[in-house]
């Protein structure tokens, strides 16, 4: 006889799974894979249900009861910036069945596995008049009504950091648990920032007499901090709640610490790009470590733990509170100038609490490719004035970059029959460009073909090689011998 999940709730603790995203970047997907819609998760589940059911499967197999759909971005706002919002449906269905599948092959006669359909809050906020309320709870409804269609047994709202858009989400999924004629658990999860609120300031007991009145089956927290932080907020839901109460204490943060590893400075990514600045980061972060790495070697523990205090000193210090602020700045002015400015100025004014952190993408997929047509070089009338402005050659010069010309070259190139293939007709070789000081040459290479020449002893050390290269097959490692560049003579 199949267990039911509510009376379950009612009498044990049920295990959930993981997370999907980190899941995700373990398999080698390819932009084909995405279909050309680079971090959209959710089209994995039409284009590699394998991938997702494996996933499932490995949550299952290591014991858990309850696995989530791959839905936490099928929703207006997220599959609207790719520009399929019109793919809820389709999506949501598609992953709630192969949830379904992997569960119903886990399941046994003595013990019941179930699936939970996803509720992401999108990106876009009903309270900040980002979207219409009503818009938005019908997007909603139609995302679980694909859920239901696909076979899910309970519905999850979770990260929920606007108590109008968690509304939202709830309202929609009970019209189309009405609709459907189905009645199935609604759980609703918040999400309370280091901050101690919501993201948009309400506090944990706001957002109890908010959402209990609903006829939610279950309230709870995810996201955001991790555990410990979450421990308090968890204590007041337990003593106030007339429901259940879940948690899914997966931290949203970075790690900065391992057993016996800690990162600082730019390794760790503490340049605040708005301010192009860095050194002050890195020096805080300094003393920090070096004040965690005092007390771990006078209790002679290496730990994750021990040295883990470097991670919580940093987030409290300047340089948390500001990297923080400065979090969205590369993002924002990838979605343009307007938007950069705007993201920006409420970012500021929010002390970086809104926008929530925008998708990232790396620095080698703005690259585009050669147009058809054959498009004009726009570098063809770059004129310098030996002024103000110089070419390359000359600049590197006044670099005074120097390195041993007997080492080899530190620029390692994985693959040089990409370069004078593949990369010719599709980028024409862009090293030759982007590389400030004329390391990348394509010359003659006898016979018919060009090769890659690498004028190694010419690298300033900016790096672009390495972030830009469209088929990241460019390696850059440190030089023999200090060498590099030596500004003295600017
Ligand atoms: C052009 C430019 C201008 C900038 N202007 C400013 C500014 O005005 N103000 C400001 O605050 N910040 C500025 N920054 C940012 C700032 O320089 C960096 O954020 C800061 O230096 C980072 O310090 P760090 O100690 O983490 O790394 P780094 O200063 O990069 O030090 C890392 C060191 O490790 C060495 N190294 C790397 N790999 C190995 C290896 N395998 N073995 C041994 N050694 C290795 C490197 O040679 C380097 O010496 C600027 C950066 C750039 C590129
Ligand atoms: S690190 Fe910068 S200067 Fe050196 S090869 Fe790469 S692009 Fe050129």
């Amino acid at each position: 006889m199949p267990e039911d999940l509510r009376s379950t709730l009612a009498r044990r603790v049920v295990i959930a799974d993981g997370a999907m995203g980190t899941m995700l970047q373990g398999y080698d997907l390819t932009m084909a894979d995405f279909d050309q819609l680079e971090g959209c998760n959710e089209v994995l589940n039409r284009t590699r249900p394998d991938v997702v059911r494996a996933i499932h499967d490995a949550y299952f197999e290591v014991g858990v009861d309850a696995v989530e759909t791959n839905t936490f971005g099928t929703n207006l706002s997220a599959l609207g910036e790719y520009g399929i919002s019109e793919q809820i449906f389709d999506l949501a269905e598609r992953a709630a069945r192969i949830a379904r599948e992997s569960a119903d092959a886990y399941s046994t006669v003595d013990r019941s596995r179930w699936v939970l359909g996803s509720v992401g809050p999108g990106t876009k906020l009903p309270t900040l008049g980002h979207v219409a309320y009503g818009q938005l709870r019908d997007a909603y409804q139609t995302q679980v009504e694909g859920m239901l269609a696909g076979g899910i047994d309970a519905v999850l709202i979770e990260t929920s950091q606007d108590l109008l858009q968690t509304k939202a989400a709830t309202l929609g999924a009970k019209r189309a648990l009405a609709h459907a004629g189905r009645d199935l658990p609604v759980i609703v999860h918040v999400t309370v920032e280091t901050t101690g609120t919501m993201l948009l300031g309400s506090e944990i007991g706001a957002a109890l007499t908010a959402l209990e009145p609903l006829g939610i089956d279950l309230i709870g927290l995810n996201c955001a901090t991790g555990p410990a932080e979450m421990s308090e907020h968890l204590r007041h839901l337990s003593r106030y709640a007339q429901i259940g109460v879940s948690c899914m204490p997966n931290a949203g943060l970075p790690q900065l610490t391992a057993d016996g590893v800690m990162m600082i400075g730019d390794t760790a990514g503490m340049l605040n790009g708005e301010r192009l600045k860095g050194i002050h980061t890195a020096i805080k972060a300094g003393m920090l470590a070096a004040e965690t790495i005092l007390d771990c070697l006078v209790k002679n523990d290496f730990s994750r733990n021990a040295l883990g205090v470097f991670d919580k000193k940093l987030k409290e210090s300047y340089v948390g509170r500001e990297l923080y602020k400065a979090r969205n700045f590369h993002q924002a002015f990838d979605r343009g100038r307007m938007f950069g400015l705007m993201t920006e100025g409420i970012s500021i004014l929010t002390g970086g609490r809104f926008p929530s952190k925008l998708p990232i993408k790396a620095g080698h997929e703005h690259m585009q490719k050669l147009r058809a047509d054959g498009g004009k070089d726009p570098y063809v009338d770059l004129r310098y004035d030996g002024q103000l402005t110089f070419d390359k050659l000359t600049d590197v010069y006044y670099s005074g970059t120097h390195h041993n010309e007997d080492q080899p070259a530190h620029l390692k190139v994985l693959d040089f029959n990409i370069c004078v293939g593949r990369c010719v007709e599709e980028f024409g070789n862009p090293c030759q460009n982007f590389c400030p000081a004329n390391v990348y040459e394509m010359v003659d290479g006898g016979e018919s073909k060009r090769r890659l020449q690498i004028n190694f002893s010419n690298c300033v050390h900016c790096k672009t090689c390495d972030i830009m290269d469209p088929y990241q097959i460019i390696d850059w490692v440190p030089p023999e011998g200090g060498g590099g560049p030596n500004y003295r003579n600017m």
